[in-house]
């Protein structure tokens, strides 16, 4: 599907495939640059997000002793559980804003 929109820039008509990093074959300007902005946001939020979420997973070693093993595992446990619960949310708040 071809689209033309007229550039915003240099107000020549293009041709637009509706993607936000379409470019005018006049200026090279971005055709809609609100649209561009609006997915350079997604990404940087999508990216904060994954920041904010991604949890260092404790590393058991098979060198390690017994009693380090065992609390060890209890703190990746925690960390599991803390992780599902952050998902549950997320997926529970995708749910209702969907
Ligand atoms: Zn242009």
């Amino acid at each position: 599907m071809s689209a033309s929109k007229k550039c915003p820039h240099c107000g020549q008509w293009s041709g637009w495939q509706q993607n936000p990093t379409d470019r005018c074959e006049h200026c090279q300007g971005l055709l809609d640059p609100g649209a561009f902005d609006r997915q350079q946001a997604q990404v940087a939020r999508q990216a904060e997000e994954k920041k904010h979420f991604t949890v260092d997973f404790i590393q058991i070693n098979h060198n390690d002793p017994p009693f380090t093993k065992f609390y060890k595992s209890i703190g990746l446990g925690f960390q599991l559980a803390f992780v599902s619960i952050v998902s549950f949310i997320l997926w529970l708040l995708a749910l209702l804003a969907g």
